[in-house]
């Protein structure tokens, strides 16, 4: 419930200025009963700084605003559901010891990829990317294999689909 206020544009800023409003109170009777000054008097100290508080105010606002336009800006392009189908980007054949990458796109609400590419494994250090169909590292076995990558696209195409299909909101 307090949340949910909280969370409320209107209201969160009326609670806001009401803990202020209660905590600047509070200030002004411990500074008149310390300083042995009247409340009435320490606000008028407190007036002579509102000048300096709006300002401030206004420096936090600005940065509120620049920091909801950057932040609108970032906010991705897909849905929650797009995005993590869009995390399974890559599978590795453990016969082979190929990696296929790529990157999924939506074309309306039918998943699909792009910049299919194949990488070898067998080797130290970082995966080896396929130069024409096959390993470029000479004697390796998968230099001998010839990658159709129409038939890779159409399965892992396959795959995508049907997760789809498990998760998309009905
Ligand atoms: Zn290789």
């Amino acid at each position: 419930m307090f949340k949910k206020i909280w969370t409320d544009p209107v209201w969160s800023k009326v609670i806001s200025v009401g803990i202020i409003g209660i905590i600047s109170l509070a200030y002004a009777l411990i500074k008149s009963h310390s300083d042995n000054i009247t409340v009435s008097q320490v606000y008028e100290s407190l007036l002579q700084l509102k000048v300096k508080v709006i300002y401030l105010l206004g420096i936090l606002l600005f940065f509120y605003i620049v920091k909801k336009l950057t932040k609108k800006k970032s906010k991705s392009y897909y849905t929650p559901k797009q995005q993590k189908l869009r995390e399974f980007n890559k599978l590795r054949d453990p016969n082979t010891g190929i990696m296929f990458r790529w990157v999924v796109y939506f074309d309306y609400e039918k998943p699909f990829i792009s910049d299919l590419e194949a990488f070898c494994t067998k080797h130290e250090g970082a995966p080896m990317r396929f130069v024409r169909n096959c390993c470029p590292i000479y004697n390796c076995e998968n230099s001998r294999q010839s990658i159709d990558f129409h038939m890779v696209t159409n399965h892992i195409e396959s795959i995508l689909i049907d997760e789809w299909d498990k998760i998309k909101p009905r």
